[in-house]
């Protein structure tokens, strides 16, 4: 293990090495990055950046000592209320993720169940295709978790999880969309389960939060899913995916303040005085907060559809890309911007030596199974490239057919 040097070292120096740190990352620059960053252009960056300077040692920890990000958080999330259709009980919090948004929902709904219904072994009531997030959150707070299967489209089995549902149940969720193959859960049906046990019902939408809103603007058929849902308790939105914000800020809203008081912790016996917290975090970066501010304004509703406009132009066209190429398929009827591709059967494709054909030509996707296939998150990152992108999607699929590759390993997230 190396220690830190004695010396410190020059400026130019340090970011000489932290430039050359990256030489070896993903270029999502260049648009060949199928997720993970998500690239509103050149006036979206220069606005975050400028916020990023402003704020970068600003601490959201006390807001009486910093007024601004009180007021950052209460416009960033009233703004997002008003997206989702919430009225003006609807009340929410900035946290660091989707991650962070679902443990909160997660243990708002324990909460509540404990409190309102009595409930000392509370059960989460998911599909297989819904977030890991809300497997981390049931293993960190303790609830028991019942998942239920997909329909042959991907979407949750509601008719499954409806055997799920019991007195237990703290929390029904679905997804719009969730991540895997893209397509939206039944939200009326989900949140109306939910309902019949007393039970909150959360909808994830991390991915389609910034994406559904203006898609319904262009006219896309949108089934509905935001807060218009009867049943439906709280929602989590990331700004940092499509809402094209730099990493570290989504939304939790919750439908009443009643609700959000479940999610939060007050402690006022502690010699270090009194302690309030909204989420997850003590010492919470104003910086994410500040640079969504600015991009949400920098962008406004017009901004956003314009972006929504070229990503599901983008995705469109990869699936029709796709399909129309001999041996692949697309998994699911995804109307939006995720796209799971996979090979036909007895095509001698392996979708993983795919993937490793692709990284080679520079374009990276996540690895998933089962089945086996490569996702992508598209977004306006991808404008301009997806012509390219078919071009040698085809011709890796001639060079790997009939080949496979040993490592079977899929990747989402990974720990050093
Ligand atoms: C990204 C994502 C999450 C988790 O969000 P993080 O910001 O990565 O913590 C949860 N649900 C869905 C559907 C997502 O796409």
């Amino acid at each position: 293990m190396d220690a830190l040097g004695q010396q410190g070292r020059s400026v130019d120096d340090v970011i000489a090495d932290l430039t050359e740190k990256r030489a070896n990352d993903v270029r999502w620059s260049d648009g060949k990055t199928f997720g993970m960053v998500y690239d509103g252009g050149p006036s979206v960056h220069a606005v975050a950046e400028e916020a990023a300077r402003l704020y970068l040692h600003e601490n959201a920890l006390n807001t009486q000592a910093f007024p601004s990000l009180a007021a950052i958080q209460r416009e960033v999330v009233g703004w997002t209320a008003s997206l989702l259709h919430g009225d003006d009980d609807v009340a929410g919090f900035l946290t660091s993720g989707g991650t962070e948004s679902i443990l909160c929902a997660v243990l708002a709904a324990r909460e509540r169940a404990s409190a309102e219904r009595g409930i000392t072994e509370p059960e989460i009531v998911l599909a297989e295709t819904a977030h890991a997030a809300f497997h981390k959150a049931a293993h960190n707070f303790g609830l028991t978790v019942r998942k239920a299967p997909v329909r042959p489209d991907f979407t949750a089995d509601v008719d499954a999880m409806a055997q799920m549902v019991n007195e237990n149940t703290a929390i029904v969720v679905g997804s719009a969309p969730q991540y895997p193959q893209g397509v939206q859960d039944d939200i009326v049906a989900i949140a109306a389960l939910a309902a019949s046990v007393g039970a909150n019902c959360h909808v994830d939408a991390c991915m389609g939060g910034f994406v559904l809103p203006f898609a319904e603007r262009l006219g896309r058929d949108v089934t509905p899913w935001d807060f218009r849902v009867d049943g439906v308790t709280t929602i989590s939105a990331d700004i940092h995916k499509l809402g094209y914000a730099p990493k570290g800020v989504s939304v939790i809203l919750h439908r009443t303040k009643q609700s959000r008081s479940y999610q939060t912790f007050v402690f006022d016996d502690w010699l270090g005085g009194f302690y309030a917290s909204p989420n997850m975090q003590g010492t919470r970066s104003g910086l994410p907060m500040a640079c969504a501010w600015a991009v949400m304004q920098h962008l406004g509703i017009d901004g956003y559809v314009e972006l929504t406009r070229q990503t599901l132009i983008n995705a469109d066209r990869m699936r029709a890309g796709i399909m129309a190429i001999d041996g692949l398929r697309v998994l699911g009827d995804g109307q939006f911007h995720l796209v799971a591709m996979a090979a036909e059967e007895g095509s001698g494709i392996d979708a993983f030596a795919l993937g490793d054909a692709l990284l080679k030509r520079g374009w990276y996707h996540d690895r998933q199974a089962p089945p086996d296939n490569l996702h992508s998150t598209v977004s306006n990152t991808n404008t301009g490239v997806i012509d390219d992108y078919l071009v040698d999607l085809e011709e890796c699929v001639a060079e790997i057919t009939g080949t496979t590759t040993d490592d079977r390993s899929t990747t989402y997230a990974t720990l050093e």
